[in-house]
């Protein structure tokens, strides 16, 4: 009976996973999806803490441990949620991923010992075992290679999620050597190589192997993400992600146990699908965003001198020309985040609306330092939804634009991107602000943005710089419109 209820609380826990991973598609419909599959989730904790019977029908005990760990991971996960700003959100979100790689690879290594250990007590046991070739054995083959699979893809999805958290936050730096691509194919070949080993030719020193495999699939992490320029970071994290959900999947597996199984697929999934979707947005494949060593150090432009002549615009005509214009977009980026702008910049669309003028917003899929992170950053000043046009819709609207104001990005407006081949962000979608018929550029300097790359479009005639940090800026620019 009891079985019975905790199946069902499992196949509940798994609906509300799928319902908010559905709610999370859309704004206005996020932060519901994201507490419905949270209540499923503990749903499926504590129906696994009080029902769970194993094949003897002896229940969990160890409450101390379970609940003291439950009590410390909320109580961080809430500080860490409650405290962190928005653009450390991606180092915040690595760091957790990477835990749950760490879990899926302790998983493993007890799940081995348990193993071992019931093999060294069976009486006619004779070393070598050769699981796969004697039949009677086949599904501890298995089960030993469900144990590795959670071991390496959680050790290499808790390493490199480490290494691109320290990334993030610059404390670890790009590194690469000649022949690294090379060095970490090798490296994977040999973890594999001891992982069918161990399954083939199982012996009393596998405990060795087993952890030699650990320590290899750690290194390896680390070497596969070190490379990485720092501009591919929420690529590499949304892949990782996808591994950590496949590490989780195979502890579903080791334990029977649906939901684990089904959580941990729906994250390899779901991670793999945003990667795909992040490459798409940048034209970049997989493979060049593993060995493309893109942004960060490697391409920063060295200084802020600049490649030519650009014009500024006084805040007052900054002002004349959006209140007398018909139609403005602005195009939100990272810096606007930076300066936490988001609620002044509302206060001037609305001030420009109440006269008359049509205010959109477009948003770029990598605009900011997360996805979806100028749809966050607007949401919580309320601009409403209907207000931001995705890329291709916004590409559509510019030659029908007077004013395009850009507030805090760059990346996503260089055209670059279109015109020259040798630049690092070649062949990445951007926004085709230049077709509008005046852009406006607020940035507190000529520094270059994430890519480290200069930006031709402050150059041309039809773009006029406003320089200052965003907040300010758009403060005096409402000020000012107000008086006009
Ligand atoms: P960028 O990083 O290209 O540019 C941001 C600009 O904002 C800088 O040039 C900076 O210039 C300016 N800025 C910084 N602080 C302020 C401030 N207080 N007030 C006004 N301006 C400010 O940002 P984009 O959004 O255009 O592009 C995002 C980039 O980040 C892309 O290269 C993307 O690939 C990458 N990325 C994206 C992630 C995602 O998932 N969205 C995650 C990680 C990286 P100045 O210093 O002169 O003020």
């Amino acid at each position: 009976m009891q079985l019975s209820i905790l199946t069902l609380l499992y196949l509940i826990a798994s609906v509300t996973f799928i319902i908010g991973l559905r709610m999370l598609s859309h704004p206005a419909t996020a932060r519901k999806g994201n507490l419905i599959a949270a209540a499923g989730m503990a749903l499926a904790i504590f129906g696994t803490i009080f029902l769970y019977r194993d094949e003897n029908g002896n229940k969990l005990h160890n409450y101390l441990f379970i609940f003291a760990g439950l009590i410390l991971g909320s109580l961080i996960g809430t500080l860490a949620a409650k405290k962190v700003k928005m653009t450390a959100m991606p180092e915040m979100v690595s760091l957790f991923n990477g835990m749950g790689g760490a879990c899926a690879a302790l998983i493993a290594m007890i799940e081995f010992n348990h193993l071992s250990t019931l093999l060294s007590q069976v009486p006619d046991i004779t070393y070598p075992v050769a699981f796969v070739t004697n039949d009677g054995r086949s599904a501890i083959a298995g089960r030993l290679l469900i144990i590795l699979a959670g071991l390496i893809i959680g050790s290499v999805s808790f390493a490199g999620s480490v290494v691109a958290w320290g990334k993030l936050n610059g404390k670890v730096k790009d590194f690469s050597f000649k022949g690294q691509h090379i060095f970490n194919i090798v490296l994977l070949l040999i973890i594999l190589s001891l992982a069918a080993l161990l399954i083939f030719d199982f012996t009393k020193s596998s405990n060795n192997i087993f952890y030699l495999i650990f320590g290899l699939s750690i290194i390896y992490g680390v070497f596969f993400v070190l490379p990485i320029g720092g501009a591919d970071m929420p690529v590499v994290i949304s892949l990782l992600n996808s591994f950590t959900g496949v590490a989780a999947a195979c502890g579903g597996f080791l334990y029977n146990n649906k939901v684990m199984l089904t959580g941990g697929i729906l994250v390899g999934a779901a991670g793999t699908l945003l990667t795909i979707l992040m490459c798409k947005a940048m034209n970049r494949s997989l493979l060049n965003v593993l060995v493309g060593s893109f942004g960060g150090g490697s391409n920063a432009a060295s200084s802020t001198q600049t490649a030519g002549n650009y014009k500024e615009i006084t805040l007052n005509d900054a002002a004349v020309v959006m209140s007398y214009a018909s139609k403005v977009v602005i195009v939100p980026g990272y810096g606007l985040a930076v300066a936490q702008a988001q609620h002044v910049c509302h206060e001037l669309e609305k001030l420009l609306e109440e006269k008359g003028v049509n205010v959109t917003y477009a948003i770029h899929p990598v605009a900011g330092r997360m996805p979806g992170h100028m749809n966050v950053l607007l949401a919580e000043a309320d601009v409403n939804y209907e207000k931001l046009l995705e890329m291709e819709q916004a590409n559509e609207d510019f030659k029908n634009t007077d004013v395009v104001l850009i507030l805090g990005a760059n990346d996503v407006v260089n055209p670059a991107a279109k015109t020259d081949p040798a630049s690092p962000i070649y062949g990445m979608p951007i926004l085709e602000v230049e077709q509008s018929k005046l852009v406006i550029v607020n940035k507190r300097s000529m520094k270059p943005g994430y890519a480290g790359i200069e930006n031709m479009l402050f150059f041309q005639p039809k773009t006029s710089m406003l320089f200052g940090d965003a907040k300010g800026v758009l403060q005096k620019l409402v000020a000012e419109i107000k008086t006009l």
